[in-house]
């Protein structure tokens, strides 16, 4: 919100999502990286989003971030069409086939932050290509943490790019497949112990339902996910899980290892209620208060440490 000053700033795809799922279709619903994880991190601290969209975005959709308290000053308003992607879910919703990325006003955006984001304490480069997360870190006057997301679609197109946000960054987070694909090795902590001689100091990796492995230079923290019991569309589970978690850090404003394992915590959670509907509805009437009370439940889950 204008006035307040934005703890975290997060950049990211912004678009329309044709989605199928094994016993429904949604077409054109808002969907994109910066459109999960922006909402999951509002209910801890002020966000700013920085994104693009083509004039044919719905102001309906505009109007949701505007009434979660979402800061949109990052996000421009480009003459085209909005990002589009189309994904089909398996009856293991683990696994999805991308039918079509078109990527549309991000193939020409320029990121321009607004002065005060640029001195944010933290920083959520969402997935969206890698030059264009370059082109954001440019702007950030020494973040105290930056998280960085990738896909495959980055690993296998641009990895040059990628290599150097690697460089530049506190933290990444991919799923099981994309570490693998990205470092050649099989077993999850020979990969994230790769991933970390390419740069960031600790690696994240999400196993979908199977929950989250952390690896930081001298821990190991091991999550198992909140136990759904309908997942309705898994879409933006990975953007609102890493948008939930930098939220959390943002309002503690620790970034030691036990903040790290709170913070993991409330990622998880927040993700468990994107899940249970499509587009943005799994937050509908979910507040503060919804997400402590299912936190206490899953740590309750939890054996022992948490
Ligand atoms: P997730 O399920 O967490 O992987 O996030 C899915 C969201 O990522 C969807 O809403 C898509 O619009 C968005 N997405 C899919 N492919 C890309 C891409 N190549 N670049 C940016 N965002 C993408």
């Amino acid at each position: 919100m204008p006035g307040v000053e934005t703890q975290l700033v997060i950049v990211g795809s912004m678009g329309l999502d044709t989605i199928h799922t094994v016993s429904a279709t949604r077409e054109r619903q808002l969907g994109g990286s910066v459109s999960y994880a922006a909402p999951a991190a509002s209910y801890y601290t002020s966000t700013g989003m920085v994104g693009v969209v083509g004039n044919d975005f719905p102001k309906a959709f505009m109007d949701l971030f505007t009434g979660m308290g979402i800061d949109r000053r990052g996000v421009q308003v480009a003459d085209g069409k909005t990002f589009f992607w189309e994904g089909r879910y398996h009856e293991n919703m683990d696994h999805r086939d991308t039918l079509a990325t078109e990527l549309n006003v991000f193939a020409s955006f320029e990121p321009s932050l607004p002065e005060d984001y640029a001195r944010a304490p933290l920083v959520l480069l969402g997935n969206i290509s890698p030059s264009l997360q370059l082109h954001v870190l440019d702007q950030v006057r020494q973040p105290r943490f930056v998280l960085a997301d990738t896909m495959n679609l980055w690993i296998e197109t641009t990895r040059a790019d990628l290599l150097r946000v690697l460089k530049r960054v506190d933290m990444l987070t991919l799923n099981e497949s994309e570490a693998r694909m990205l470092t050649g090795r099989h077993s999850l902590p020979d990969a994230a112990d790769a991933i970390r001689a390419l740069g960031p100091p600790a690696v994240l990796i999400k196993k979908g339902e199977h929950g989250c492995m952390l690896f930081t230079p001298d821990r190991t923290c091991l999550l198992p996910a909140y136990p759904v019991r309908q997942v309705v569309d898994p879409t933006g589970a990975g953007d609102s899980f890493a948008g939930g978690f930098m939220g959390r850090l943002a309002e503690t404003q620790r970034l030691d290892h036990d903040a790290f394992a709170d913070a993991l915590v409330h990622g998880t959670v927040v993700a468990s209620f994107n899940v249970g509907g499509f587009s943005l509805e799994g937050f509908r009437g979910v507040d503060r208060d919804a997400i402590h009370a299912r936190v206490a439940q899953y740590r309750a889950m939890l054996p022992g440490f948490l």
